[in-house]
């Protein structure tokens, strides 16, 4: 038995409705046994932590992400375009990936989110050009001390038949089912706790054939996974959605039998009220991604009617491409913002969305959007799964009336530290076990040779 003791923390915000000053944890074998105030919790552990000065969350969830897409931020010619047309440039930069960029790139985003507090990360991996797997992926995470959620995505409806991609970057259906029952076979750890996980992930309706989303969603409750697409993202998508199958997306995709608990579709922007009550009873979840929304100009998506609804929405940084970084409390502050932009006179209407709403939504929101009901707060028979931010700093000087609200209300930092079943991840704002410094250099080099 391995266990971990943090003590004396300025505030340890539970999510479970508990902001406990001199808060603490304990915690054995990677669960929370104890949760309180300092001098009311086990005194030892194996490893005892004094977090004086600091705030301590649980750990967040991303639940949105192409860690691939690191490699190409800022690409001039995807700069100010909306979404089909930054699809169409980015296609043949991706398209000339190797195993090497789909490694590096998952390992250098995986680190730039646990920095910015990510303790849970799913990452949506549409596109396998020259032999790389999902192994690549799984590689790339090595020894790092994160929960990672892994799509074997796909694309099959090239240009030729319609569809968006060009025929080079799509697969044959029968092989992409073939890899993902073989993923999921190898890697998939369905247990509480669980630190790889694969999901089914079809990339969107104008990128794959109704049958492979017929398909996938048959074989992933076959093999008991999450199943997760793009959906109603742009006004585009809509169009290509009404022109080709005579529905809105989310009529299509209830068509399709793309419902229920075990589904959530990322974006979901352009959704209607009667839509959004059937996705709040089918509880269908939501990755809201407002940074990539605005860098795209794609919209806003529904959120306070989502919540209302009762629809799991979580945060999704959305990256790397169409949001040039892969920062968590950066894009829980974007989310907070553009809800309140969202009910500002001449534009909507409803209450502002609070700062610890918006941490409500980066952690168990997303930890209901991924299954994961063990993350996303801190309390007994939880996963010890926290992140600890040192106040004494100069974004949340004059601030300290409420660290809690400064968290999401003032510029985001980089994290201190971070436990991942009680195990660290972010030691001393350093990511445990990853030399930052030369990972930078060969992805440098590798997103390079993506233009030469
Ligand atoms: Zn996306």
């Amino acid at each position: 038995m391995t266990s971990l003791l943090v003590r004396n923390a300025h505030v340890l915000v539970t999510m479970d409705g508990e902001e406990i000053a001199d808060g603490g944890l304990y915690a054995e074998d990677g669960w929370i046994v104890a949760v309180g105030q300092s001098d009311d919790i086990p005194a030892n552990a194996d490893t005892v932590v004094d977090l004086s000065g600091h705030i301590v969350l649980p750990g967040l969830v991303n639940t949105h992400h192409h860690l691939f897409q690191t490699l190409t931020r800022a690409v001039p010619a995807a700069q100010d375009t909306g979404l089909f047309a930054w699809l169409t440039a980015l296609y043949p930069i991706w398209a000339r990936m190797t195993p090497d960029h789909v490694r590096v790139s998952t390992r250098l985003g995986l680190a730039e989110l646990a920095l910015s507090g990510a303790t849970t990360v799913f990452d949506h991996q549409y596109l396998w050009p020259h032999g790389a797997s999902i192994d690549d992926q799984f590689e790339g995470a090595d020894g790092l001390q994160i929960r990672f959620d892994v799509s074997r995505g796909s694309m099959s409806l090239g240009e030729s038949a319609g569809g968006l991609p060009p025929d080079s970057v799509v697969e044959d259906e029968d092989r992409i089912l073939e890899a993902t029952k073989d993923a999921v076979s190898r890697h998939h750890d369905p247990s509480p706790g669980s630190m790889r996980r694969v999901v089914v992930a079809p990339c969107s309706p104008f990128t794959v054939t109704d049958g492979l989303m017929t398909e996938s969603a048959t074989l992933a409750r076959e093999l008991g996974v999450r199943l997760h697409t793009h959906l109603a993202e742009t006004a585009d998508e809509e169009e290509f959605c009404l022109a080709r199958f005579g529905r809105r997306p989310v009529e299509h995709m209830e068509s399709l039998g793309w419902v229920g608990e075990d589904v959530w579709y990322a974006h979901a922007v352009h959704v209607a009220d009667d839509e959004v009550a059937r996705m709040g009873r089918s509880g269908t979840g939501v990755a809201h991604c407002p940074t990539s929304n605005m860098r795209l100009a794609s919209g806003m998506a529904p959120v306070t009617r989502y919540l209302a609804s009762g629809v799991p929405v979580g945060i999704g940084v959305d990256g790397s491409a169409s949001n040039d970084s892969s920062h968590l409390l950066a894009e829980a502050r974007q989310a907070l913002l553009l809800n309140r932009l969202a009910v500002s006179p001449g534009v909507g209407e409803g209450d502002l969305i609070s700062a610890r709403a918006t941490l409500a939504l980066a952690t168990i929101g997303g930890a209901a959007v991924l299954g994961r009901p063990e993350v996303g707060r801190l309390a007994p028979g939880a996963a010890a799964d926290l992140i600890a931010i040192d106040l004494d700093r100069i974004e949340y000087a004059g601030a300290l009336h409420d660290p809690v609200a400064a968290t999401v209300l003032c510029a985001p930092v980089r994290i201190d530290h971070s436990w991942v079943g009680g195990r660290p991840l972010v030691v001393d704002g350093q990511v445990d076990g990853v030399d930052l410094g030369s990972l930078v250099e060969t992805h440098n080099r590798l997103a390079r040779s993506l233009f030469d």
